[in-house]
């Protein structure tokens, strides 16, 4: 279908429209305490093309804490630095288990299911950091570059935050480090995840950030981060593992790669046409945006756009 044929800004008003009834509903991280804080009402959603444009509806310019949807981009870091040897230690199969779970890595000697749990993140950020020797440094950067938002950045009190309360990463780390799948020590590792967890950035930063996914591994600049095959991975990895134990049920709705993060944000791809991303901080009980991915289950029926 032809990019002219949609107008974005009506249809992201409808969108609004649609779910208004749902902002506000389920609830915001609470294990977080820097996130619990967040007024639930916010809604925020944008469309960022691939000849430039950005569109966006309620507060999507509102800065708020990525999480977890920073995980698909120092993927993509890792695997165009490093390759494909990445995945000889982080598999690429659904967990069907809560994103913080420990379960599975002990009977899979250590090797997380995917990069989009935490341990799988952990695994990627370790890779990162042996390549870069400054991993959250790096991925700052590249959001920086990509989004065209110099000033983004960490956010010290919801890092700090998240460290005081990070029990359940340092053990999935510990965990991991004693199969000898972590090469960094650990303190360091979990202080690069915690930076990378607590970028803020708004719906526009994000839309504008992911362009490289809907663009076949092409950056702003032109330039090729990835393959087209790698961008093509990356996307089929958001689909089936980027919303936790709930992917088959985003597939269901969504119809399109997507990941999300506990601060209520998700980030989601059309292959050669677009790159979405919303913001709603109330979570269902998987951890996604309640409103955020009722939003995008009415941007993809409203415009048939999706991967199937
Ligand atoms: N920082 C969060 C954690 O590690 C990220 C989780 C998420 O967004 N799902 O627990």
């Amino acid at each position: 279908m032809d990019a002219a044929a949609f107008d974005y800004p009506a249809l992201l008003e409808r969108v609004a429209r649609d779910v208004a009834p749902l902002t506000g509903s389920g609830t915001p991280a609470e294990y977080i305490p820097a996130l619990a804080s967040v007024d639930p009402r916010q809604f925020g959603m944008a469309v960022a093309d691939l000849d430039g444009n950005v569109f966006g509806v309620g507060d999507w310019q509102v800065p708020f804490s990525t999480q977890s949807i920073t995980k698909v981009f120092t993927l993509a870091l890792a695997l165009a630095q490093g390759g494909d040897s990445l995945w000889e230690r982080v598999g690429r199969e659904p967990s069907g288990n809560p994103f913080n779970s420990l379960v599975q890595l002990e009977y899979e000697n250590g090797v997380p299911r995917n990069p989009f749990i935490n341990a799988g993140a952990l695994v990627v950020t370790d890779r990162l950091q042996t390549l870069t020797g400054d991993a959250s440094s790096e991925l700052l950067d590249f959001l920086r570059q990509e989004s065209g938002n110099p000033d983004l950045g960490f956010d010290a009190e919801v890092a700090a935050s998240e460290q005081e309360n990070g029990h359940r990463n340092a053990a999935v780390a510990h965990f991991m480090a004693s199969y000898g799948n972590i090469d960094n020590p650990v303190p360091a590792l979990l202080e690069h995840y915690f930076w990378q967890c607590s970028i803020e950035m708004s719906c526009a930063d994000l839309a504008r950030a992911g362009r490289f996914l809907a663009r076949h591994g092409l950056r702003a600049d032109g330039s090729r981060l990835l393959t087209r095959s790698e961008a093509k991975q990356i996307n089929a990895v958001m689909l089936t593992c980027g919303t936790y134990d709930a992917a088959g049920e985003f597939a269901y709705r969504v119809g399109l790669p997507g990941k999300s993060g506990v601060g209520g944000g998700i980030v989601a791809v059309v292959p050669g046409q677009c790159t979405l991303a919303v913001w709603s901080p109330g979570l269902d009980a998987q951890g996604n945006s309640v409103a955020g991915v009722a939003a995008l289950d009415r941007f993809t029926t409203l415009t048939g756009l999706s991967v199937f």
